[in-house]
């Protein structure tokens, strides 16, 4: 049982902490040991969106789909580049370098 095996893992680190004489972490480590045990009562709540395998049961083990391209996809508007930025905000182009990288180009007149 995975609570049980965290249980005992929070209440040996509250049992650490107080040998050491670190009572206030030793008791912040109880009262998560005290909310494990409820939710251990209660019955384990689903995992978070987050950890949870996006993957549907009857696709495992069998043939896994493609991974599709992420949506975070950027495509630089000056050279085609398309890219998957490390950050949120994108300064410029991965490959031109161009700040611009976003704005459609305007032709130039002449
Ligand atoms: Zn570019």
């Amino acid at each position: 049982m995975f609570l049980a095996d965290a249980l005992k893992e929070i209440r040996d680190l509250a049992n650490f902490f107080r040998d050491r004489g670190q009572s206030e972490r030793a008791e912040a480590y109880e009262h998560a040991a005290l909310i494990v045990s409820k939710l251990d009562a209660a019955g384990a709540p689903p995992a978070p969106a987050s950890t949870a395998n996006p993957i549907p049961k009857e696709l495992l083990g069998g043939p896994r789909p493609p991974l599709s391209i992420p949506s975070n996809v950027v495509r630089c508007k000056k050279c085609g580049h398309q890219w998957t930025p490390r950050s949120t905000r994108v300064f410029r182009c991965a490959r031109c370098k161009s700040p611009y990288w976003n704005i459609e180009p305007v032709e130039k007149p002449g």
